[in-house]
């Protein structure tokens, strides 16, 4: 349960300027968005310029956190500063009457703080495995645990979730009244993402079958088994 405010407070950089009325304001709404997808875009200033890269993420709570190579720049330049994040859901082409009306159906967060590098043993761990169940739940637990030397070429990231902002925008087209008389089809695209059949690594040892965990995240729990 989180200790932090339920409702996300607008601070002078979060105050959503245009279309304030696509805000959404309350925590549970911010954690939807984030734990509807499995990467983000880390924007960090580097050597004086911004740098904006994706990555994977999972969250404990209220701290996301971000891995990567030891040698990752954007994440070592982002240890004690501060970064933004962002994560988006394209939910459908709005396509409109006129060129300007055109839009896009969204859900997307927008994080900013302090990111600090996780230096504790069991934070490390435990922020690797929320990355690895953000992206395929089920499959920390199935798979060989990080080594040493592993863990020791790997940074996690953490950014607390107290400063956000969760825009959303649902609906059809909103053209301008005088364009609805147009003889030009209007409306929505749905879009979402699907994910495909597993493919089985060609080196999979023989009678290795598809766990359940990835035919649930595959979308295709019950269908039957292959190896
Ligand atoms: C997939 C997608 C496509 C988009 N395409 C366009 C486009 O082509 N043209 C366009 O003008 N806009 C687009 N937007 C909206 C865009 O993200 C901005 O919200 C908008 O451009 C307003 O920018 P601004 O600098 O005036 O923001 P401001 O309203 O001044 O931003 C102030 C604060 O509001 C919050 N905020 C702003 N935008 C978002 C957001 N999207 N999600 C969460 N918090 C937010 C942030 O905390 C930000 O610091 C798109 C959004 C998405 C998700």
């Amino acid at each position: 349960m989180s200790t932090l405010s339920q409702t996300l407070s607008a601070t002078e950089r979060t105050r959503l300027r245009r279309h304030a009325e696509r805000g959404k304001t309350s925590r549970a709404d911010l954690l939807a968005v984030l734990d509807a997808g499995m990467i983000c875009h880390l924007g960090v200033v580097v050597n004086g310029a911004p740098l904006v890269l994706p990555t994977a993420y999972g969250r404990i709570g209220d701290t996301l956190y971000l891995h990567g190579s030891s040698a990752n720049r954007s994440l070592h330049a982002a240890d004690g500063q501060q970064v933004c994040v962002t994560v988006t859901h394209v939910d459908g082409l709005v396509c409109a009457r006129s060129v300007f009306s055109h839009s896009v159906n969204y859900r997307c967060a927008v994080v900013f703080g302090a990111a600090r590098i996780v230096t504790d043993q069991d934070e490390r761990l435990a922020g690797l495995r929320a990355v690895t169940e953000q992206l395929i739940p089920g499959r920390w637990d199935a798979v060989r645990a990080p080594t040493r030397k592993e863990l020791a070429a790997t940074s996690v990231l953490a950014l607390p979730l107290t400063e956000a902002s969760v825009k959303v925008r649902t609906g059809p087209p909103g053209d301008e009244p005088e364009d609805l008389e147009l003889p030009v089809w209007a409306g929505v695209v749905p879009m979402a993402v699907s994910f495909g059949e597993p493919e089985p690594d060609p080196a999979l040892r023989p009678g290795t079958v598809t766990p359940d965990h990835i035919r649930l995240r595959s979308g295709r729990a019950g269908a039957g088994r292959s190896s």
